[in-house]
Formats: structure tokens, sequence, C-alpha cells
């Protein structure tokens, strides 16, 4: 790895893989880091590697990225796999752990394609050994063909869970229920944005589709589901709610929920690049304009962690955030760049259709974001409840940060990736005011775990 770049790539997902192909082609010398073994990101996770069996399973939307990964492979961009970016600051230095060793390296251009993460919700039981977020799932199925071999509870709401039950089900795994807690009310809130959804109705379709054919299986889809917890001692034994009032348990020692994605935002709240609250996609995330520049000079953003838009548009702003990182090189001119953008942005245009429509539909209720009982772990990692973070703003402490300050809140080894959000809602909730007043945790480098040792050997100061 070379001290200096011109263009550094943080993320190797479709917003990452097409932004360095676009650039390397064009004679750039760039790097793409990511922390994964392997290229693809979230939804291409391992397609290099897959048995083609698991490729089918998985659905003809994985293979899309195959193409991507061999462009990728053919440009001249230098790959650094199983490589943390630890921080990012104004100068564009950037902070790494590679092989074990933690450096700094130098960029004139970033562009950071870092994507998503699930939204974690405290609910009651969601520490109990047995529950995970069914991200996690897909993530052991797609990298190495693990599935649950003693059937398994999905509950949460989003996308994400119709398309892993769909995939369960064709690996074989006996997926005992599906429970949707996306509140009825909110079909009728989406159906003002259907008419412009219909434009990218291969969604749709696909969703409608995935239900038939989990219907026709025999799953259990509950709709309008409430009061959803995991109960058990010391592991999950079974999943208890409410459906239409009526007080209902699955027995299960699995239980993947999923409350939709949030853009991994970590890295540009570090470098202090400017956020904004998304009232529709109810997160934070960096403000950019259509290229994927963001507030600070020569940081650039792509793909769900500049916004949560999809895998499609994600390769579309990889695209396009290649080509602005051209033009700030020098290497194209801005007229130059406008014409080799116009066709992602007229795709990336269609492709957006479907988001208004998919944000209301899946808006989490605030009956969810923010009601953890107050002996529910908010914090993983310090072990703060819902009930602390109350007692503290009953005290004084009315934001996010001072709540992190007296509590210990987000100070953990996860930095407060896991509870941020969830903090946020309930200082909210409890002050009476909006998510939006109450701010997002201050990012501090590292965002990532180092060790003392690895910080003392860096080859160069910080500035
Ligand atoms: C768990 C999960 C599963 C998903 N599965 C699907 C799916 O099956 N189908 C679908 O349509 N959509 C899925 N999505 C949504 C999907 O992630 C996106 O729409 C799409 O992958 C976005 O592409 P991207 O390039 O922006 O980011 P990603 O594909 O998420 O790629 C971002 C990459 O950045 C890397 N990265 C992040 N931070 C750092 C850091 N500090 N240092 C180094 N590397 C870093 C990550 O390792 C990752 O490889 C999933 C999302 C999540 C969170």
């Amino acid at each position: 790895m070379k001290d200096n770049y011109q263009l550094v790539i943080i993320g190797g997902g479709p917003a990452g893989l097409a932004a360095a192909t676009t650039a390397a082609n064009q004679g750039v010398c760039c790097a793409l880091l990511d922390e994964q073994p392997t290229l693809g990101g979230q939804i291409y996770r391992a397609i290099e590697s897959i048995p083609k069996q698991r490729t089918q399973q998985l659905g003809d939307e994985y293979t899309r990225g195959k193409p991507l990964v061999t462009a990728f492979r053919e440009s001249d961009t230098e790959y650094y796999p199983e490589t943390k970016v630890w921080s990012l600051n104004k100068q564009r230095e950037i902070g790494v752990l590679y092989k074990d060793e933690a450096r700094i390296i130098q960029a004139d251009q970033v562009i950071v394609a870092s994507g998503a993460m699930e939204r974690p919700i405290p609910f009651k039981g969601w520490t109990l050994p047995g529950v995970m977020q069914a991200g996690a799932g897909q993530i052991l199925f797609k990298s190495a063909g693990v599935v649950p071999d003693n059937g398994v509870v999905l509950a949460g709401s989003g996308p994400l869970l119709l398309l892993l039950a769909w995939q369960y089900l064709h690996a074989g795994v006996d997926v005992k229920a599906l429970l949707d807690v996306t509140p009825l009310s909110n079909h009728l809130l989406a159906l003002p944005k259907l008419p412009k959804a219909l434009l990218a109705h291969h969604y749709l379709t696909k969703g409608i589709g995935y239900q038939i054919e989990l219907k026709r299986a025999g799953i259990p889809l509950l709709f309008g589901v409430s009061d959803l917890r995991a109960e058990g001692e010391g592991y999950l034994q079974k999943v208890s709610f409410k459906h239409f009032g009526k007080q209902k348990n699955i027995e299960s020692e699995l239980l993947l929920t999923h409350f939709g994605v949030i853009p991994h935002a970590w890295l540009t709240q570090s470098a202090d690049c400017k956020h904004q609250w998304d009232d529709s996609q109810q997160c934070w995330r960096p403000e950019h304009d259509e290229w994927g520049n963001t507030s600070l000079d020569g940081i650039i953003v792509a793909g769900d962690g500049a916004g949560i838009h999809g895998a499609r548009s994600a390769e579309h702003a990889g695209r396009l955030a290649g080509l602005e990182a051209l033009f700030a090189l020098g290497i194209i001119s801005q007229t130059e760049r406008n014409k080799q953008g116009i066709q992602d942005r007229k795709w990336m245009k269609d492709e957006r259709y479907i988001r208004p429509f998919l944000e209301a539909y899946f808006k989490i209720p605030q009956s969810l974001l923010a009601t953890a009982d107050n002996d529910t772990i908010v914090c993983r990692c310090e072990e703060v409840t819902a009930g602390q973070i109350r007692d503290a703003v009953k005290k004084g402490h009315d934001n996010s940060n001072q709540v992190k300050f007296f509590t210990r809140c987000g100070m953990g080894s996860c930095q407060g990736r896991q509870c941020s959000n969830a903090v946020a809602h309930i200082v909210a909730d409890e002050k009476g005011e909006s998510v939006e007043k109450m701010g997002h945790f201050r990012g501090r480098p590292p965002v990532a775990p180092l060790t003392l040792d690895q910080l003392a050997c860096l080859n160069k100061e910080l500035i």
C-alpha cells in the first residue's frame, strides 16, 4: 500500500466498484479498501467464490453483481480486502488497519461508499442468545452457506425480510412464520405514492411474487403484528406477539429481526461532513449534491451510505462519483463529466421512483422506535438501559451527546453504531422534541476498535 493516492474508495459494494472502475479506466492511481475478505458489498457478498447452487437460491438480483466485479478486476485499481478504515478527516487523511498494522494514507480525492447497516431497534428480549438481525442470517448464508437447521421466525419490517424468507424457502429452511410489524395504517399513507412507484413496477411485482410463493409453501405471513417479544431463560425459547389483539407465541430458538436499513455514516460523521435528518428514511445522512460532493472538499459519497436508494441506484451513484473525482482531479472537463453522466443520472432517477412508496409503506412506527421498556438494554456494549437514558433526560441532559457523556451509552467498542439512533429516539420522545433536534452522537476516530500498540506504531501523526 502506498502512502499517497489520487483517489481512495472506501467500500467494495456496487457503488465502490462502479466508482473505482470508472476512475481507474481513465488512468487514475486509485485504491479500493474494504473490511470484508471478498468483493461485492452487502448485496453481492462473496459473488466470486459462491457455489452455483447457492447463487440460484439467492435469486437473479444477486447475479447482477458478476459483470460489475469482472469490470473492476479488469481495471488497474489496487484492491485491499480485510482493510478497515478507522478514521477520515478534512485533510483526506485516511486511517487504515491493514494486515494488523494501523497506518495513515493520503488521498487527493476520497469516495466514501460504505453502504448501509440494519437499523437496530431495542425490544424486550433482543439481547437474548438466539435473537439476531436478519442481515446476519443472510451474511452467513451468502458467505458460508450456513442456514438455520432447526427453524426460524422472521420478524420486523422491510423488503429484506421478505427476500430472506424467500431465499430460505429455496434453501429448504423451515420458516416458522414471518411476523410483519409494519402498521396497517401505513398502507393508506403509502397509497398516494403508488402511481409514481408503478414506474418502477418490477420491484412491486417481485415483492408480490415472493409473497405468493411463500404463501403457497404454507409459510404463515402475519401482518399487523405488535408487541414483539423474545422470551426464554438464558436463550431464546419463544417469540411472543399480538396479532389483531390476540396474544400469540411461537416456540423457536432463532429469531431474525429486520427494521430497515440506515446509512453507514460513521466515517463522514467523524470527518465532520454536514449531515441532515431524513424524515422519510428516518435516519441521518451526509448532505451531498447530485454528484455526491459533501460539505468537505474532496470527500464524495456514493451508494446507500449517502442515503438509502438500493443496489442498482448505488451502482449509478458510484459511476457519477467516479466521474466527479475525474473532474476534480482535472482529468476530464465539466462538460465531459456531464456528458458521460447522462445515462446514469437518468437510470438513477428511474430507479428511485419506488423509494417514496417504500419509505411510507415500511415507515417504522414510533411505538417501536422509542418505547423500549425501562429495563431493556439499549447500548449493548456499555449495558445502558432505556430507563437509565430516560433518567438522564429527567436530570436535565437534553440531547443525545449529553446523555452519552452522562451514561456512557455509545462509548463502547461499537462506538454507538448499535444504539445511536435508538438513544436519539428515546431522548426525543422523553423531551417531546424531534429526533433531528436531539442530534446524533458526535463521530470521533477511531470509528473501529484499535489496540494501543497499533496506534503507537502509526507511520505518521494525524493532523
Ligand atoms: C445486511 C444487509 C443485507 C442486504 N442484503 C441485500 C440484498 O440481499 N439485496 C438487496 O437488494 N439489498 C440488500 N441490502 C441493501 C444493500 O446493501 C444495498 O442496497 C447495496 O448493497 C448498497 O450498495 P453500496 O455499494 O452502497 O454499499 P454496500 O454494498 O453495503 O458496500 C459497502 C462496503 O463498504 C465496506 N465498509 C463499510 N465501512 C467500512 C470501513 N470503515 N472500512 C472498510 N470498509 C468498509 C463494507 O464492508 C461493504 O463491503 C442489504 C443491506 C444490508 C445492511
